[in-house]
């Protein structure tokens, strides 16, 4: 990799649908390796501990043998988008026992279930109702479960998450929700190709965090900042990210247009 590789900050957005597929160990490795870098110079440029930023590797629509091979590569957390193909691969792969899956995608009250199943994590909460449905199956399961709420910080009419202006009242109703520990902020910036828009998604969301941090109800930790994905996860790390959802880098293209995972998933993002 050369020096400009690891200096450059712009979205990659046009790149999607030019990852080269992996499709060996090797190739996983590398492309972690490659990630890892990137995050590491991101953290660099702002003064940042790399190990206050996680990868979330997102496998959505890639096959359970391409997953194994994520996992035999040192994956240990997968993210993926909709809860039945979620539920369908943790079935199939009951025996890597230290996986730990996420679940990023909007959810339906009637999917909660098996969400509350298996996940580990659910990033994509905004609604009351959502919240009702999953602490109601939880405890049914007796488990508990690490959430992120997610904010619509695009502006975009139609894209999943509260408007962060709903955000505050939104936490305030969450401490009755005890099977659900709240950790953070999740969102989709806009798909752009101009770092500059994709960049102000991010620091909105920030600046959210770090008003609301200190009037979050106790028990309601505001520690955790999910943004950034494959296009732009270094400029998510710039702007506070603690998690970034990498899909496409490490596992390589998806078939799947992302319109089939978000409303208005438009501009710069059809593969
Ligand atoms: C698919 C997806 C990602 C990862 O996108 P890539 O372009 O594959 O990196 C991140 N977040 C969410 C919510 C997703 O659905």
């Amino acid at each position: 990799m050369t020096t400009e590789l690891l200096l450059e900050t712009s979205t990659l957005h046009d790149r999607h649908g030019r990852w080269p597929q992996a499709e060996t160990v090797e190739d996983f490795r590398n492309n972690l390796t490659v990630v890892h870098a990137r995050m590491a110079a991101a953290c660099q440029r702002v003064g940042r501990d790399p190990a206050g930023v996680r990868l979330l590797p997102v496998s959505k629509t890639k096959s359970e043998a391409s997953l194994r091979l994520a996992y035999a590569a040192g994956c240990r957390s997968l993210g993926e988008n909709k809860p039945q193909e979620a539920c369908r691969k943790w079935e199939a792969m009951q025996d890597l026992t230290d996986l730990r899956w996420s679940v990023i995608g909007h959810l339906q009250t009637n999917k909660a279930k098996l969400v509350a199943r298996f996940a580990s994590e659910f990033q994509a909460l905004d609604s009351l109702r959502v919240a009702e449905a999953l602490e109601r199956r939880l405890q049914a399961e007796g488990r508990g479960l690490d959430v992120f709420v997610q904010v619509n910080t695009s502006g975009e009419s139609g894209k999943y998450g509260l408007p962060p202006n709903e955000v505050a009242e939104f936490l305030r109703q969450m401490p009755v929700f005890s099977a659900l520990r709240v950790r953070g902020l999740m969102t989709l910036a806009v798909l752009s190709a101009e770092a500059d828009r994709v960049r102000e998604c991010f620091a909105l969301l920030r600046g959210v965090r770090d008003r609301l941090r200190q009037e979050s109800p106790k028990g309601i930790l505001l520690d955790e900042l999910s943004m950034g994905m494959s296009g732009d996860y270094e400029i998510a790390i710039e702007e506070g990210a603690t998690v970034v959802r990498v899909g496409q880098a490490i596992f390589g293209a998806r078939a799947t247009p992302d319109t089939h995972y978000w409303p208005s998933a438009g501009e710069g993002g059809a593969n």
